[in-house]
């Protein structure tokens, strides 16, 4: 299974823990780039295209499980994010293995 790319009004979240923030994402990419060295022979890639891509996967940092992570919507989380702070909830880690959060 593989889990898209979000779009800028999305973003990941992992149905398992609830981890919105670290994740490892294995994906194959065709790509030209621009290689701009300079006098001493280092170089800096200065422009990427990119041809084709694939995500293999994605995995969760916190869980390990690459078969949980979902695309939401970033107000959505925005919204959940905004009632946790006012809760006094770690927004940046809801669901945080050791948290009572995380608890099934
Ligand atoms: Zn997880």
């Amino acid at each position: 299974m593989s889990t898209p790319i979000p779009d800028p009004a999305q973003r990941w979240r992992c149905g398992g823990c609830g981890n919105l923030t670290r994740f490892d994402v294995r994906r194959t990419r065709r790509t030209t780039e621009f290689w701009h060295f300079d006098l001493a022979g280092g170089h800096a890639v200065e422009e990427t295209e990119v041809e084709a891509e694939t995500v293999e996967s994605v995995t969760c940092r916190w869980c390990g499980r690459d078969d949980a992570v979902e695309v939401v919507a970033r107000a959505d989380v925005g919204a959940d994010v905004a009632a946790d702070v006012a809760a006094g909830v770690d927004a940046e880690h809801p669901g945080r293995p050791g948290t009572a959060a995380a608890q099934p």
